[in-house]
């Protein structure tokens, strides 16, 4: 097997060889440093390495194979959104102003995995505090779409989606607020869950929204998604909001297949605005082929959709503009001392700190959030949230899983929507319905629109994990359609 063979490997492909002694946990590091090499300066998919943790872990791992107590992910090479806190790690949420920060303890998901066995490569580039839809608000760099360089790989995990795809880690941990796994995932070809709300404890993740944010997986196939996050989901006592439901439930029946199933569309989603005729076409045979394996389609509705993007962006920037006040220069990273007193401090600092995106951000949840705008904005937002949770509970009483596309559009060039912030908000009209309802959601590679990845989203009702992913992974097999490893090149612009 070649170096870059082992790059392509899917975790249970990895894990028999690894068990069979034909390859070390040593040896998967070292591919996929060599491929980091060769291709992470064209796609800059990572901010930082961790070779300080890859060597141990990989020791420990090699260590315990041998001696037979390997643990589920023992050796497994992955990767690790900048919102994740990793001890001792660099952590900025993609800020200038956590430049520094190095948490003085890991979260509950990635330490989960670290006693899993998994190995980290590095921490993998994101729009600033998670905010956006390119990866373009990055304050450092933006990642490009490994399957052509002129175009964003999405976002907000987009550095993890980069990086699965273009063979640089097995698998990447994202977060997804409004479509921060499945968007990038979609555009990148690879597979992307959001896990119920509560599945996964958010202990050490940097906070956007609160009651929207979930830590998942993204894979190279559906049951890597799935056995990562049996792994690092269930309850944990320094989250209140984790849930008690036991972990491994997310893998009950998951490879049942679709015969008898039905599958809603929502007409809403078919026929959202903006969608590209590419994008629908995919859609339409990935439809057939669930068909064809099974599935009944049916028809459903959530008729409070066209409010969804409105109430997300009074939400997501409320509950931001509070997490976001912690950042003052005095607790954590930038801090601006030169300062003539403590409100000028603060005030540079953040002017300093902070991009455009969560500076505009700020400003509409602090507005939303302020006497007399309370109850016109965020109140009546919050009610709105009601009702498209309502709608969801309507659809699931005549379908078992809802499927449609995760992205209207194929990856955009890099630079087409930085000028419009609502063209960009855009980017999650059928990923952010998940999340404010807060419902599991997965997307998987479903074919190409000249020459792009398109995903098929899939989404269960609450704490029904086990049916997304049984939708996902009969798909998965029915289409052929696993996701590839792209060979990023710097002439392979699409112009
Ligand atoms: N693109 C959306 C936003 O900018 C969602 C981001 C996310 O899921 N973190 O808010």
């Amino acid at each position: 097997m070649t170096s870059d063979d082992l790059t392509q490997l899917t975790i249970t492909d990895a894990s028999r060889l690894l068990r069979l002694g034909s390859i070390s946990s040593a040896d998967l590091v070292t591919a996929h440093v060599e491929r980091i090499e060769r291709v992470d300066k064209h796609v800059k998919a990572y901010l930082r390495f961790t070779p300080e943790l890859w060597e141990k872990q990989a020791e420990e791992a090699d260590r315990r194979i041998r001696q037979g107590d390997a643990p589920p992910l023992a050796g497994i090479p992955i990767a690790v959104k900048d919102v994740l806190c990793v001890r001792g790690v660099e952590t900025t949420a993609g800020s200038q102003i956590l430049r520094g920060f190095k948490p003085p303890y890991t979260g509950t998901a990635v330490a989960r995995l670290f006693e899993a066995g998994a190995v980290m490569l590095g921490v993998t580039n994101c729009d600033e505090f998670a905010m956006g839809s390119s990866t373009e608000n990055s304050s450092y760099f933006p990642t490009r779409n490994p399957w052509d360089l002129q175009r964003v790989p999405g976002g907000s995990s987009g550095g993890s989606a980069a990086a699965v795809a273009a063979g640089e880690a097995m698998i990447a941990l994202g977060t997804d607020t409004g479509g921060s796994i499945r968007q990038p995932a979609a555009l990148c070809g690879v597979v992307g869950m959001k896990p119920t709300y509560g599945r996964v404890s958010r202990y050490g993740l940097i906070a956007f929204a609160s009651s929207l944010d979930q830590i998942g997986p993204l894979a190279r196939s559906v049951d890597d998604a799935a056995i990562v996050l049996s792994l690092m989901g269930g309850l944990d006592p320094l989250d209140a909001t984790s849930s008690d439901r036991p972990r491994m439930e997310v893998l009950n029946n998951f490879g049942a297949g679709v015969k008898g199933m039905r599958l809603g569309v929502p007409r809403e989603y078919y026929d959202v605005k903006g969608v590209e005729p590419g994008v629908k076409a995919a859609i339409d045979a990935a439809l057939f082929i669930l068909r064809q394996a099974g599935a009944e389609i049916v028809d459903v509705s959530l008729p409070h959709t066209d409010y969804g993007l409105a109430a997300y962006y009074i939400i997501a920037p409320a509950e931001c503009s509070s997490n976001l006040a912690r950042f003052d220069g005095v607790k954590y990273g930038l801090s601006e001392v030169d300062a003539p007193n403590i409100t000028e401090e603060y005030q540079q600092t953040r002017r300093k700190g902070f991009g455009t995106e969560v500076r505009r951000r700020v400003m509409l949840g602090t507005y939303a959030l302020s006497s007399g705008y309370y109850d016109a904005y965020y109140l009546k937002a919050q009610k709105v949230r009601t009702l498209i949770k309502r709608d969801f509970d309507e659809a699931f009483k005549k379908c078992d899983a809802i499927v449609s596309a995760t992205s209207p559009t194929v990856a955009f060039p890099i630079g087409a929507k930085t000028q419009d912030p609502l063209s960009m908000y855009l980017c999650d009209v059928l990923t952010l319905g998940g999340n404010l309802a807060g419902l599991p959601g997965i997307s998987v590679p479903c074919g190409t629109s000249d020459g792009l990845p398109v995903g098929l989203q899939v989404l269960g009702p609450q704490w029904g994990e086990n049916v997304v992913l049984r939708v996902a992974r009969a798909y998965e097999e029915a289409s052929e359609l696993k996701a590839v490893v792209a060979d990023p090149s710097p002439l392979q612009g699409r112009g």
